[in-house]
C-alpha cells in the first residue's frame, strides 16, 4: 500500500471512530481553535522550565523499589510542545543505559509507525513511559509501582498539553484507562483523558515479537507499519 493511500485510509478510520480527522495532523492542529474551557496554553519557555524542574525530581526519585535497579531514570524525550503524547510501559535495558525512551528495534519501529502517519518523532511527539525506571529482567511494572510513578506522567501531560494521546500496549492502557480489556478490543475505541482524545494500539515490541498482530483489522496505527 502506498503511503498516501495508507494515510487516507487511516484518516477515514479515525473519522469512523469519532475522532476529528485533523487530530493527528500537526499542521492543522497548530491552527485549531481552542475549545471552550480549555486551560490557557503554556508558553514553550514555561514548559521547558517546568520540565527541567520535573526532570531533576525524577532523576533522583526513590518513591518505589524500582529506583534500586536503575542505571538512569528515563524521563522521556521529544518536543515539549508536541501535538501527540505517546506512552509506553517501562524502560528496557538500552533505555536504562542511555536514559532515553524507545531506543533499539522497538524505537525504530515506533519511528516508522509515526512516520507512516506523517508524524515526526522529534517535532510532533513527546514520548514517555508509565514508569520511569527499568523493572528487573524487563518484567511488567507492578500495579503499585505504576500507581506510584503515575503522578510524574500526569504532570508531564499537563505541561505538554497535547492534542491527542497514544497508549502503546497493555500496561499503559490498563494503567491510564483503568480498563482490563485486551488491546485488540481497546484499539477500536476513542477514549478521553482529561478531555484529551486518547487511542490505544499495540506496543512496537509486541509487533516485533508477533508480526501477525500487524494484520489485525481496525487498528489505528499498526495497519500502516511497514512490513
Ligand atoms: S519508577 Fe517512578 S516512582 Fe519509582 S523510583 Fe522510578 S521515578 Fe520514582
Amino acid at each position: 500500500m502506498k503511503m498516501n493511500d495508507a494515510y487516507a485510509q487511516y484518516c477515514q478510520h479515525v473519522r469512523e471512530q469519532g475522532l476529528p480527522g485533523e487530530i493527528l495532523v500537526p499542521s492543522c492542529l497548530q491552527h485549531a481553535p481552542q475549545k471552550k474551557g480549555t486551560k490557557t496554553r503554556l508558553s514553550r519557555e514555561e514548559k521547558r522550565s517546568l520540565f527541567i524542574e520535573l526532570f531533576r525530581e525524577v532523576a533522583v526519585c526513590q518513591r518505589c523499589p524500582l529506583h534500586t535497579g536503575r542505571h538512569k531514570a528515563v524521563f522521556g524525550a521529544g518536543n515539549v510542545d508536541a501535538s501527540v503524547f505517546v506512552i509506553g510501559e517501562a524502560p528496557g535495558f538500552s533505555e536504562d543505559q542511555k536514559g532515553l525512551p524507545f531506543v533499539g528495534k522497538a524505537g525504530e519501529l515506533l519511528t516508522k509507525m509515526m512516520q507512516a502517519i506523517s508524524l515526526s518523532r522529534h517535532e510532533d511527539l513527546f514520548i514517555s513511559n508509565i514508569v520511569k525506571c527499568r523493572p528487573p529482567e524487563n518484567r511488567d511494572p507492578a500495579t503499585d509501582e505504576a500507581q506510584t510513578c503515575l503522578p510524574y506522567l500526569e504532570k508531564q501531560i499537563s505541561i505538554v498539553q497535547p492534542r491527542a494521546i497514544l497508549l502503546l500496549g497493555r500496561v499503559a492502557a490498563h494503567t491510564l484507562l483503568q480498563e482490563t480489556d485486551s488491546i485488540k478490543s481497546l484499539q477500536n475505541h476513542v477514549f478521553h483523558y482529561k478531555n484529551i482524545p486518547l487511542m490505544v494500539t499495540y506496543h512496537p515490541a509486541a509487533l516485533l515479537r508477533n508480526a501477525s498482530l500487524k494484520k489485525v483489522p481496525g487498528k489505528p496505527c499498526s495497519d500502516f507499519v511497514p512490513c
